[in-house]
């Protein structure tokens, strides 16, 4: 059996914080504002795996009221629900993503964020795609006031 998830968020840009993306920090005077450490990708990630697998959301699993997850690595919860994805028996087919933003480009850093989201996951490189876009300079993206991210993954289970 195969299923889908979607996964998507978004997060305000404020100076004195990092712009991580994947678990990668990227070089910015601004960064993600948030409760854990803001990473959007990996968010929206984690929403787009509860989805495709039937386990809720990432507010349900860790609830922003909760100090434990207060400035929480987000790979630390991404790989909390991926362990929950494999107990019910589920595996990774792919991954692919879209992050909007306007600075800085993601491409040099691409490889990187790839890898990063893999090694976490346990996937080939080219099981994950991310792809950088910009918002031309429309709305509060385009203003370089927050960063989004759409994720979507397939599951299967044999
Ligand atoms: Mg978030």
């Amino acid at each position: 059996m195969l299923r889908i998830g979607l996964g998507r968020d978004l997060h305000r840009l404020l100076p004195g914080r990092r712009f991580l993306l994947g678990g990668v920090e990227l070089p910015s005077p601004v960064g993600e504002q948030g409760h854990s450490d803001g990473d959007a990708l990996v968010h929206a990630l984690i929403d787009a795996l509860l989805g495709a697998a039937g386990l809720g959301d990432i507010g349900e699993l860790f609830p922003p009221n909760e100090s434990a997850w207060q400035d929480a690595d987000s790979l630390r919860l991404l790989a909390i629900a991926f362990g929950k994805v494999k107990a019910a028996g589920w595996s990774i087919v792919n991954i692919d993503a879209v992050v909007t933003c306007e600075a800085p480009k993601l491409l040099p850093h691409r490889a990187t964020i790839c890898a990063s989201l893999a090694s976490t996951l346990e996937l080939p490189i080219d099981a994950v795609f991310v792809k950088g876009k910009t918002n031309e300079g429309c709305d509060t993206l385009g203003e370089g006031r927050a960063v989004e991210a759409l994720v979507v993954c397939l599951l299967k289970q044999d």
